[in-house]
C-alpha cells in the first residue's frame, strides 16, 4: 500500500524504481559497481593492465602504508561521488545504507577471500559525528558485517582529537595532519585477527594508514582497506 503512494525511487538519480530493482536503478546500479580500471592492491590507485604491483605501484612504491591490501568500489567520480556525497551530508542515514548494501553485495568475493574475522569503520571524532548525526563509514561497515556475517565491532577504535579537513592539504601535511588521531579502546581485542577498516574516500590513504598502524600496533595479523571512492 504504502510503495502505490511513495513509490520507491532511486538513491541516486531520484527516478522510480522497476520491479526487481531496490535502492539503486539498474543503470546508476551498473555506474556505481562496475569498476572498469585496474587498480593497484596496495593503495587502490589506477594502474595498467601489465604494471607490476607486487611491490606497490609508482604512487605508493615509497610511501609507508600500515594496511596490508586495499580495495575501492570505485573512482571518487560521476555517480559514485554523488551518492557518497548524499550518504555524507543527508539528513538521513538510508542513502549510506544503501550503498553499504550494494557495495557489500558487489565486492563480496575478493574480500571475503581474505577471510577477515572483525569488521569496523574509520571512526569520525564524536563532535562530527554528533553534528551530522551518523559516521557514514560505519553504516558501510555494518553492511560489511552483515554480507561476510562477522562481527561489527566500531567502538575497537577512536578518534582521540579532530583533525581539520584533510581535503585542501598536501600530501606530506596530511600525513604529518593525521599521526596520532586515533587510538584503540579499552577493551578493544585485536590480537592475531584479520582486521577489514572501513573507510569512504581513499586519497593518500594516510588516514587509513594511521588508523591501521594503531590497530597492527594493537597485535593485528592482517588489515585490509575497503574504501568507497579513490579520489585521484
Ligand atoms: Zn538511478
Ligand atoms: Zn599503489
Amino acid at each position: 500500500m504504502l510503495n502505490l503512494l511513495f513509490p520507491p525511487i532511486c538513491f541516486a538519480c531520484d527516478q522510480p524504481l522497476q520491479i526487481g530493482e531496490k535502492d539503486f536503478c539498474s543503470s546508476c546500479l551498473q555506474a556505481i559497481t562496475n569498476e572498469e580500471h585496474h587498480t593497484c592492491p596496495r593503495c587502490t590507485s589506477n594502474v595498467g593492465q601489465y604494471t607490476d604491483v607486487s611491490k606497490g605501484c609508482p604512487s605508493c612504491q615509497n610511501v609507508k602504508l600500515y594496511f596490508d591490501f586495499a580495495y575501492r568500489l570505485g573512482l571518487y567520480d560521476d555517480v559514485l561521488r554523488k551518492v557518497l556525497l548524499r550518504a555524507k551530508f543527508g539528513k538521513l542515514p538510508s542513502t549510506g545504507e544503501a550503498l553499504g548494501r550494494a557495495w557489500a553485495k558487489a565486492d563480496r568475493e575478493r574480500i571475503a577471500k581474505h577471510a577477515p574475522d572483525v569488521v569496523l569503520p574509520v571512526p569520525l571524532h564524536w563532535w562530527r559525528k554528533l553534528r551530522r548525526g551518523f559516521n557514514q563509514s560505519q553504516l558501510f561497515s555494518e553492511a560489511w558485517a552483515k554480507e561476510l556475517s562477522i562481527p561489527h565491532v566500531p567502538r575497537w577504535l577512536h578518534r582521540v582529537r579532530a583533525t581539520p579537513p584533510q581535503t585542501m592539504q598536501s600530501p606530506t601535511a596530511r600525513r604529518e595532519n593525521i599521526v596520532g588521531a586515533f587510538a584503540v579502546s579499552t577493551g578493544a581485542k585485536f590480537k592475531g585477527l584479520k582486521v577489514l577498516l572501513v573507510d569512504d574516500v581513499l586519497t593518500t590513504g594516510s588516514t587509513l594508514s594511521e588508523a591501521a598502524k594503531m590497530i597492527k600496533q594493537a597485535g593485528a595479523k592482517e588489515v585490509i582497506g575497503v574504501v568507497v571512492g579513490h579520489r585521484g
